[in-house]
């Protein structure tokens, strides 16, 4: 099958590991950031890790939108659907995570409340059309790749009018959280999270295109390259960012230009333009308030904007205890680090958001249970 077969060609990934292992200086170590939950995947999914030298170490970064997703806004969208004039739809994998309390969408729904689970705007759009008489809220989440879905829904709410259709906006602007990452006192002053180069986002690159990294590049000197999520993209990728640092370079580079371009996608930047706003700041799980990190609906739209409509105010919520979500985000543990991962956490009955998402640490940890090697091996 065109572009994933030949990305996954075992004697390819041998010779990529062979070069990996020959260029990798064996006097300093690799720590390599993958920004991006679909990379984190791939890493276990198809056991990259074991394919690389012991000195190249994969660091997981904040590039699950479920997992960034503070828990003040669920406990908002839980609010929002106890409203009995309320249908939420929301993405399926919304549905399990904890929000205050353990509460969650799924537990609200299987009390009574109209919680619908879609798979696109456009679902979302119809069951608006569908009921008139009831106020339908979209729960937007995700990274630059699903905001122009959401920018295409509210103008077509506008064009039809279809006044009882709102949106809870939630989505987040992934160079503001790599620049967050790259200034914290974890990063810069103690160094106890040490980041040498990043895998760039693949789909969030193909709209924003890779232009906005060359900023990070140049300031913290900290190669990247966007790099696809197949496993011989992430071991191209991973050699192209050992090469540079070899080579003392700090560049951005695209892996991935079968999709990614410096420019991205112009069309779909300018229809989020026209629909969205930066928030002065946003919190994200982990990284706490960060800047001009988040988007919310311009006024034009505001009689589409659930929060203007129904009032929604600012929750600051707590992780449950014990949760290492908020530090796994920020590279700064692993999730074999908490107490609680794979003993009261399992996909089966999350804590913490990492371990809900399909592209959260956590759930990839659990679920291809490589780490199970590493502790039979202690034994
Ligand atoms: S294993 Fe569960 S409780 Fe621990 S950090 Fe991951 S999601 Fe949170």
């Amino acid at each position: 099958m065109k572009f994933v077969e030949e990305f996954r060609q075992r004697d390819v990934a041998q010779k990529l590991a062979a070069a990996i292992a020959t260029e990798a200086d064996t006097g300093r170590d690799y720590r390599l950031m993958e920004f991006c939950g679909g990379h984190t995947h791939a890493i276990f999914r198809y056991g990259i890790q074991d394919l690389m030298p012991s000195n190249v170490h994969f660091v997981h970064g904040p590039g699950c939108p479920v997992c960034v997703l503070p828990i003040g806004r669920i406990d908002n969208a839980i609010e929002l659907a106890r409203d009995e004039r309320v249908i939420l739809t929301i993405y399926g994998d919304l549905l399990r995570v904890p929000g205050s309390r353990q509460n969650s969408l799924l537990k609200l729904k299987a009390t009574g409340a109209d919680v619908r689970m879609v798979y696109s705007t456009t679902d979302a759009l119809r069951i608006a059309r569908e009921n008139p008489d009831r106020e339908v809220v979209f729960f937007a989440i995700g990274f630059e790749t699903t905001t122009p879905a959401t920018a295409v829904a509210l103008l077509t709410a506008e064009r039809e009018q279809l006044s009882n259709f709102t949106v809870f906006c939630n989505h987040v602007l992934t160079p503001a959280a790599i620049q967050n990452i790259l200034q914290s006192p974890e990063v810069r002053d103690i160094g106890s999270v040490a980041i040498d180069g990043f895998f760039g986002p693949s789909h969030v690159s193909s709209v924003i295109g890779s232009r906005p990294y060359e900023f990070f590049a140049e300031e913290y000197q900290k190669p990247v390259v966007i790099a696809g999520f197949e496993p011989l993209d992430v071991m191209q990728s991973a050699l192209m960012l050992i090469r540079q640092l070899n080579e003392g370079r700090h560049e951005v580079e695209n892996e991935y230009p079968r999709v990614v371009t410096r420019d991205g996608n112009v069309k779909a930047q300018r229809l989020v333009a026209d629909v969205f706003e930066l928030r002065r700041e946003f919190e994200w799980r982990g990284l706490g308030l960060v800047p001009y990190s988040a988007l919310r609906v311009k006024s034009r739209f505001a009689d589409f904007d659930a929060e203007r409509r129904f009032d929604v105010p600012t929750i600051r919520g707590t992780d449950v205890k014990g949760c290492e979500c908020p530090s796994i985000l920020r590279g700064a543990a692993r999730p074999t680090d908490c107490k609680l991962f794979g003993k009261v956490c399992t996909p089966e009955n999350p804590m913490g958001s990492c371990m809900v998402s399909s592209e959260g640490a956590c759930a990839a940890y659990w679920s291809y249970g490589r780490f199970r090697k590493a502790e039979e091996a202690a034994a």
